[in-house]
């Protein structure tokens, strides 16, 4: 049978219905795509043992002759054993294969293997159980540097690499979509060369030319793709031109004095928004760095010109939260905010929706409802993304394509993020974005102090809760799970997570048994944004003392007066989502305290935890939290709105990311459109990489 990219994996022998099901839930249909599924890590198979010499550590290959016929014996009903000794110079080694009935017809006595796995050792007798074995002269996968790759139940890693093995062939069909110039410039291996060292690479040299060779061309579409956003935005023609009034108008309304890095980011927003050409600014400020101002500010500059601003939260609680804070700043200016979330009644939806259209809303603050259909606005100006990584690169594009209707200029747009990163890497990532950084905290802070403790400190800590709050102060309690769900295990965990805190039961557990004098309050994702919105404003105005709740307040959430963070189970939690909750805490004047409960026994796990408690610095963190998860997980769960790289480390290596980004800057150069036949390949590869901006050409 001849394979072609396209041949669907259900072709290949041994790929039935049952197994193509599978292979498709890790998006492998056809041959092509097993050739994309890189490994995600390698095993050294090339050391060769003799059956002395063999370590009992590991796995490993050792070459030696079948010295009798395997012996096959049923011990009962579904257990069936084969036997047998194979030798070399050195001694013998016993082997044992549990339910491989084959395996008796398959070695065969007098010729010799390469026999992979794990030797045991009883006084002097070796023994292997279950090991992969090969003819001498015909390995495929003992003694080669074998490909792991991720994979998913009924899925093993032999077939799959057996699978691409078959596919191997079919590297030579695809055409390389880096051209020829950017491949001799920048020495860069073939795409048929790269994609089969990729999986099986004869030595590490092959490797490190087919990693830097994928790596180098995912960096590539990217920033072509960046690129092209750019220029759409370059093209976009004129914004409104919203003059900056006297300083002191808005500081009138601010109940604090802003921060030098507030102000100067202020000042960039003013000067953006008074130049005519539409604003693309992310500020990123830490956790409690006041970024809301900012955001507010912008508003104010936009009203004040008889402009609309819509500002978008990732949540429901954050939305209706900004909706307070901003009315209460901005109403004495005479600017008139509304709130759009999934919670208004149909009546009062249409009425919003008409104040929106006619122009009586100068503020629109809302989640993802903001997007929909249906809501038009009469004189859209600004867009505000608060928490921007939640928020993608089409999303983006989406509202920036709202003002379109309506004869209005297109919109400034303003993105908010807490998530740092650092700045060289967002100026280059980041590509069609300006960057401002709040770099300061306001003052009179005090660092939160950060403790790890563990479960034998419980009943001292609820005795700290109470003293907390009998000093006026409130408190979060944050629980990985929602229900007590003892069937629901976790993900990447074997066994059930029974002793995960799960927000219902705990909360009621702590208002009958341990705190009966407190008001204790719940709130997590699935309730009703009604339900939600109440809860939030309970806390907010003091009605609720104890809000134990799921990370939906991760973001954004701010109530100064809260003053110490419970999380249970830390050790589910990544770093960057800990820095983020204990964010919640020490925004008032009040000394504030995070304690992180663990069961753990896991060292790295407190290793983790102890970052966090020895620091408050958010880039330190996030750089820890790359360390340790890596860029894969960093980006991969697109926090950022990026597409997802396979390979490419955007953190680690700035070098090949310079070199891909100015390849695609001269390809682009030569040809703006990528219309040119030969680019075709890149053309498709960057609309690919930019799947969720299906316009990315336009
Ligand atoms: P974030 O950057 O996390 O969004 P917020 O905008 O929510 O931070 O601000 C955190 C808290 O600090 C709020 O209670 C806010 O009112 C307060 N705040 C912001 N800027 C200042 C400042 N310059 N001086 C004093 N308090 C400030
Ligand atoms: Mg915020």
């Amino acid at each position: 049978m001849s394979i072609s990219l396209d041949t669907p994996v259900i072709q290949l022998p041994g790929v039935g219905e049952a197994r193509s099901k599978k292979l498709e839930k890790l998006g492998l249909t056809r041959c092509g795509d097993l050739l994309a599924y890189y490994p995600r890590d390698y095993e050294d198979r090339r050391q060769m043992y003799t059956i002395r010499q063999a370590p009992l550590e590991g796995r490993v290959c050792i070459r030696a002759m079948a010295a009798e016929h395997p012996r096959k014996a049923r011990i009962r009903k579904g257990l069936e054993l084969v036997q047998l000794k194979v030798v070399d110079h050195t001694g013998a080694l016993h082997l044992t294969f549990f339910n491989q009935g084959y395996v008796e017809k398959a070695l065969r006595a007098g010729e010799e293997y390469i026999f992979f796995g794990t030797v045991e050792e009883q006084g002097r007798r070796r023994s292997m159980v279950n090991p992969i074995f090969e003819r001498v002269g015909k390995q495929d996968f003992t003694v080669c540097i074998m490909p792991i790759y991720r994979l998913t139940a009924g899925i093993s890693n032999h077939l799959l690499a057996s699978l691409t093995r078959q596919c191997l062939p079919c590297a030579a069909q695809m055409a390389d979509s880096l051209p020829p110039s950017v491949r001799q410039r920048y020495r860069l291996a073939s795409s048929e060369f790269a994609l089969q060292a990729i999986h099986f690479p004869p030595d590490e040299e092959s490797l490190d030319l087919a990693r830097r060779r994928l790596a180098f061309e995912e960096l590539f579409y990217l920033s072509a793709g960046l690129t092209f956003l750019k220029g759409r935005r370059e093209t976009l023609g004129a914004g409104c031109a919203i003059p900056t009034p006297p300083w002191d108008d808005f500081a009138a309304l601010l109940p604090f004095q802003p921060t030098d890095a507030q102000r100067r980011v202020m000042k960039e927003v003013a000067f953006d928004m008074a130049s005519g050409r539409p604003m693309n600014r992310l500020v990123q400020g830490d956790v409690g760095s006041g970024k809301t101002a900012v955001a507010a500010y912008a508003a104010f500059l936009s009203a004040r010109a008889g402009y609309q601003t819509a500002l978008m939260a990732p949540t429901e609680v954050l939305a209706e939260q900004h909706y307070r804070s901003l009315s209460a700043l901005l109403a004495p200016a005479g600017i008139r905010v509304g709130l759009l979330t999934g919670a208004l009644t149909p009546k009062e939806k249409r009425g919003l929706h008409q104040a929106l259209a006619e122009g009586t809303i100068d503020l629109a603050v809302g989640t993802q409802a903001l997007l929909s259909q249906g809501v038009s606005f009469h004189r859209l100006a600004l867009i505000v993304a608060d928490e921007q990584h939640r928020f993608g690169v089409a999303q983006r594009a989406a509202l920036a394509g709202k003002s379109e209707t309506g004869g209005m200029p297109p919109p400034h747009v303003l993105v908010m993020s807490a998530t740092p990163i650092p700045r060289t890497l967002a100026l280059i990532i980041y590509g069609d974005l300006d960057v401002s950084v709040i770099d300061q905290l306001p003052p009179g802070r005090t660092p939160v102090e950060t403790y790890v403790v563990r479960e034998d400190k419980r009943q001292r800590m609820y005795n700290f809760v109470r003293r907390q709050v009998a000093e006026g102060r409130q408190v979060y309690i944050v629980c990985p799970a929602v229900e007590e769900n003892p069937d629901a295990a976790l993900p990447g965990e074997e066994s059930p997570a029974l002793n995960l805190k799960a927000v219902k039961t705990y909360a009621q557990q702590l208002q009958t048994q341990v705190f009966p004098e407190l008001t204790v309050g719940v709130l997590h994702g699935k309730m009703r944004p009604r339900e939600k919105e109440a809860v939030m404003a309970a806390f907010g105005r003091g009605d609720i003392q104890v809000l134990v709740s799921t990370t939906v307040i991760e973001v954004g959430v701010d109530v100064p007066n809260a003053s110490l963070m419970i999380v249970e189970n830390a050790d589910r939690f990544g770093l960057s989502q800990l820095h983020q909750l204990r964010g919640r805490v020490g925004r008032g004047k009040h000394q504030s305290y995070c304690v992180l409960i663990t069961a753990t026994r896991n060292v790295e796990a407190m290793g983790r935890l102890r970052t966090l408690a020895s620091t408050t610095d958010g880039f330190r963190i996030s750089e820890e939290d790359l360390k340790l998860r890596g860029p894969g997980d960093f980006f991969g769960n697109r926090q950022h709105g990026l597409p997802q790289m396979k390979l490419a480390d955007l953190t680690g290596d700035m070098r090949l990311l310079r070199q891909a980004q100015q390849a695609a800057r001269e390809l682009l150069e030569e040809d703006p459109t990528l219309s040119r036949v030969e680019n075709a390949p890149v053309r498709e590869r960057v609309r690919r990489l930019f799947a969720d901006t299906p316009d990315i050409f336009n």
